[in-house]
């Protein structure tokens, strides 16, 4: 039987990275829930959408199409903004430097939980992001909070900007997780928290082997 797999967290803790190998091992769909808010904001900086007008946001919102197709180049599954590839500029730190106030309005995320759920609807997937758990999908049959010390998440996350030849010092990434993590856990609309009925995951001395591992046993069990 398919099941859903929630992996919610902190910034920067493994998520994205635990989530695709447990989907390559069940040969289920992963789906990087991140990714959808990183694009709207995308989109919304290149429009110039004022966040405090609603008739704005709802328009653009309309003309905003998300979708995720698997690259056999690059082995992973890529982000695309109304049918361009967006996979490298949404990752970029002027976005993630606004993703969290974005995220916060109550209309962005009513449309991507709506489009997140049409995902997840026949089950089997592997969803990331901060509020699957509790609000996408409040029955996942696996439900895992994950975190990490914040000086750990920053270096991983320096590494695999440098890996994308982005070189950006630690001190502006680890205010930039602070930051987000702030904002994510105190908004008013479904904010990061952990679920009632998942397993926290604490990945600071972890491999990415143990994590994965983790998630498979709490599949079997
Ligand atoms: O997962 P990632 O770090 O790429 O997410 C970027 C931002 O998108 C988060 O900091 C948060 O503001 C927002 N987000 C969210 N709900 C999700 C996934 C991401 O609000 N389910």
């Amino acid at each position: 039987k398919k099941i859903v797999i929630a992996l919610d967290g902190h910034s920067s803790c493994g998520k994205s990275t635990t989530a695709k190998q447990v989907a390559a091992e069940l040969g289920y769909a992963y789906i990087d829930t991140g990714a959808m808010y990183r694009a709207v904001t995308l989109y919304f900086l290149d429009h110039h959408i004022s966040l405090t007008n609603p008739k704005e946001v709802s328009d653009a919102l309309k003309n905003i199409d998300i979708t995720f197709h698997y690259n056999p180049k690059t082995g992973r599954n890529e982000t695309y903004l109304n049918g361009l590839n967006v996979e490298d500029e949404i990752r970029k730190m002027y976005i993630s430097n606004q993703v969290s106030e974005v995220s916060v309005v109550p209309a962005v995320r009513h449309a991507m939980v709506a489009q997140q759920q049409k995902m997840g609807k026949r089950r089997g997937v592997v969803m990331d992001g901060r509020d699957i758990g509790t609000a996408v999908f409040p029955d996942a049959e696996v439900k895992i909070f994950m975190t990490a010390d914040v000086d750990t998440r920053a270096k991983r996350r320096q590494q695999e900007l440098l890996v994308k030849n982005q070189l950006v010092n630690l001190t502006d990434i680890k205010q930039n997780l602070e930051k987000r993590d702030l904002i994510d856990s105190t908004r008013a609309e479904s904010p990061l928290r952990r679920a009632e009925d998942a397993d926290l995951l604490d990945t600071s001395h972890m491999t990415i082997d143990e994590q994965v591992e983790f998630v498979m046993n709490k599949v079997a069990s």
